[in-house]
């Protein structure tokens, strides 16, 4: 117990950059759209922790759950896509306007960000929103970010705001994520279902017990379960920056947070932070296809640190293009590595399973012997 409030204390007393994401479900309340009240309490909280001289980005969910209540519809499976864009379209722009008004009346301004998958996969895209958030907190501005839904469709969407929340701890180079969620935190078993249930307040390392056990519980208006909390927490760990989930539903829980009380529950982060070009390789960019690697393929690029040759290859799958990002997986299909290709779907097809020297006399040319180059590759 000593030792969890020691890393607990060290770890919010030093945090200076902070993603906060804030699920719909703390935001509105059941069909009534957005509840200003506990946006008002939010603004609050997050000024309080912003006069600590901390910077704070919001990832802010609840644009759809307020564009339905306009309407008077509520949330239902099967509903049809394009309605879900339209709400977004039109609980967006109440969700601005309600943060505007409640962060200023602390005389802080905010600013809105939609983003959309494409724009992280994209390297120079991604490294231009990042001068932009930069450039917003330089100001001491708030960056709202919510995914931007009107021109998102499922195949290409983050996912959920929890995604969304670990890309940007990414993007903006973080000290820490803090998810307010509508429940305390993780438990041993689904606290709706079972009494016993407890509350578990450190988790040292995500083991496949506690993946199997998250469950993917969602609520009515959200579309994260805790599931996708703790593989955000796993990417967001491998990029050195712990988190934490909590109850936003409850007043004064951020300021409590940086008090070093022990409220919800904190993962925490690998020792050794993967460099920023490859935690992008691996979990942002999308990968545009497969390649199926032979055993001594596998065995030089896992344990003997080597760069992926044309020889291993022993199938191609997608039509990737020179310099998109493919999953390199073994014979039964297991991904074992990601990396971005010097050569294009069509190249590799021709090239496959053969020797370098044999490269030029197939293709008319050799750029390059490598497929994947060793500093571009990430073994997951
Ligand atoms: N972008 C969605 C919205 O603003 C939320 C997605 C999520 O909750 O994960 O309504």
């Amino acid at each position: 117990m000593k030792n969890t409030l020691l890393n607990r204390k060290t770890i919010f007393s030093k945090a200076r950059r902070i993603v906060v994401k804030v699920g719909s479900a703390v935001l509105t309340s059941s069909d009534q759209g957005l509840d200003q009240d506990r946006i008002e309490r939010l603004a609050a909280d997050v000024s309080t922790i912003m006069g600590q001289g901390r910077q704070v980005i919001l990832v802010s969910s609840g644009a759809i759950a307020a564009g339905l209540a306009k309407l008077g519809l509520k949330k239902t499976r099967g509903m049809p896509l394009s309605l879900k864009q339209a709400a977004a379209s039109i609980g967006q722009s109440s969700l601005m306007w309600m943060y505007e008004k409640t962060f200023g009346a602390h005389g802080h301004k905010v600013a809105q960000v939609l983003l959309t998958r494409e724009d992280l996969s994209n390297r120079t895209r991604f490294l231009n929103a990042r001068n932009t958030l930069q450039t917003l907190l330089d100001y001491g501005v708030v960056p709202v970010i919510n995914e931007n839904d009107t021109v998102s469709v499922d195949e290409i969407k983050f996912g959920d705001n929890d995604n969304l929340s670990g890309m940007v701890v990414h993007l903006t180079d973080a000290d820490l994520l803090v998810i307010l969620s509508d429940i305390d935190g993780l438990y041993t078993a689904d606290p709706k279902f079972d009494p016993s249930a407890e509350l578990i307040p450190l988790v040292e390392k995500i083991t496949a017990e506690i993946e199997r056990g998250a469950g993917d519980a969602q609520s009515a208006v959200g579309t994260g379960g805790m599931r996708s909390k703790i593989i955000t927490a796993k990417k967001v760990g491998a990029y050195g920056a712990p988190l934490v989930i909590v109850n936003g539903k409850k007043n004064g829980v951020l300021p409590a947070l940086f008090e070093g009380k022990e409220v919800g529950t904190l993962f925490l982060p690998k020792p050794v932070k993967q460099d920023s070009r490859k935690h992008w390789i691996a979990y942002t960019v999308t990968s545009a296809g497969r390649l199926v690697i032979d055993d001594g393929g596998r065995e030089a690029l896992v344990n003997k640190g080597k760069s992926l040759l044309p020889g291993g290859i022993v199938k191609v799958e997608g039509n990737f293009k020179i310099g998109d990002c493919v999953t390199c997986v073994d014979r039964a299909g297991a991904a074992f590595a990601r990396g971005l290709v010097k050569y294009s779907a069509s190249e590799l097809e021709l090239i496959k399973g053969l020797k370098t020297s044999q490269i030029s006399s197939v293709l008319g040319h050799k750029d390059y012997d490598e497929v994947i180059h060793r500093d571009d590759m990430v073994i997951l």
